[in-house]
């Protein structure tokens, strides 16, 4: 991001605009907050994490990659990732700023480090990963080809990087808001510094020196609001909503491992679905 981004205003909100930029080649905000304004909210939220939907499905398709390795988790929470990385018996590393969650992690038996990226890197300038998950990041950073391009320097050659994050912008939710009359009800200030769909992520990752190998959506979530169920106003709906995808998941799950990744790759290809997992691998061609 910087002061040649340029490009349609898909709206105003709070004295930023929202655009839909050509040079960056994704949506973000406009003008960027300050690292102070941005301090100042990273330190008074983030309590808690964004839960992954796709936790099985990401072991599940890596080994048609790699069979084990060394895999780091940017910001991994509780090390719940980890832990399905682990029996599959992967070396697992994670970094988590938050105390508690950090504990809770290490007493998995993960190697745990509490400091930011930034310390990280300084720490280990050397150390290489054939995998590196980063859920949930991209969106928040006004940086996103830097942080990108940092973890491919830290990536053995052939390395995969699996980003997740959320897929805003799609076309359940124009069509949603078009119909009811609705502003993008999805846009979080300061939360929120960048808006991906899959043609803008897939954007960063190739400019970025990353091709893309394989792309999974979370369920649709949009869905239930296209069918009548506005958990948009009424937060128990949303957990009702999202309890009916947990429990249809896990049938499938037991009936066939590889159905729902199948069929959330599918809807990937329509870029259809609530959040994005792509798996991306370090480009031959730069
Ligand atoms: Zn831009």
């Amino acid at each position: 991001m910087s002061t040649d981004c340029h490009g349609d205003v898909l709206l105003t909100k709070e004295g930023h605009q929202i655009i839909n930029c050509e040079r960056c080649g994704y949506i973000h905000v406009f003008p960027l907050y300050s690292e102070e304004e941005l301090e100042i909210f990273y330190e008074n939220v983030y309590a808690e994490s964004t839960p992954s939907y796709l936790w099985h499905e990401k072991v599940y398709n890596i080994r048609k990659w790699k069979k084990n390795g060394t895999i780091l988790d940017i910001g991994c929470w509780e090390g719940n990732q980890l832990e399905f990385f682990q029996k599959d018996g992967w070396q697992c590393v994670g970094i988590e700023l938050n105390k508690k969650a950090a504990t809770i992690a290490a007493s998995k038996g993960i190697e745990v480090y509490q400091i930011s990226i930034r310390q990280f890197f300084d720490k280990f300038p050397q150390r290489k990963w054939d995998v590196i998950n980063a859920a949930y990041i991209l969106e928040h950073i006004p940086d996103p080809v830097g942080f990108l391009v940092r973890l491919k320097n830290n990536l053995e050659p052939k390395g995969i990087i699996i980003v997740e994050l959320p897929n805003e912008f799609n076309p359940f939710q124009l069509a949603y808001i078009k119909e009811y009359k609705l502003l993008p009800y999805w846009i979080a200030l300061p939360d929120h510094l960048n808006y991906f769909d899959k043609r803008g992520i897939e954007n960063l990752l190739q400019r970025a020196g990353f091709e893309v190998i394989h792309g999974e959506t979370s369920f649709p979530m949009e869905m239930f609001l296209l069918m009548g169920d506005n958990y948009l106003q009424d937060r128990s709906l949303g957990k009702h909503c999202f309890g009916k995808v947990v429990e249809m998941e896990r049938i499938l799950r037991q009936y066939d491992p590889g159905l729902l990744s199948e069929l959330y790759a599918s809807l990937y290809r329509c870029g259809i679905g609530r959040s994005m997992v792509i798996y991306a691998q370090v480009s031959d061609r730069r």
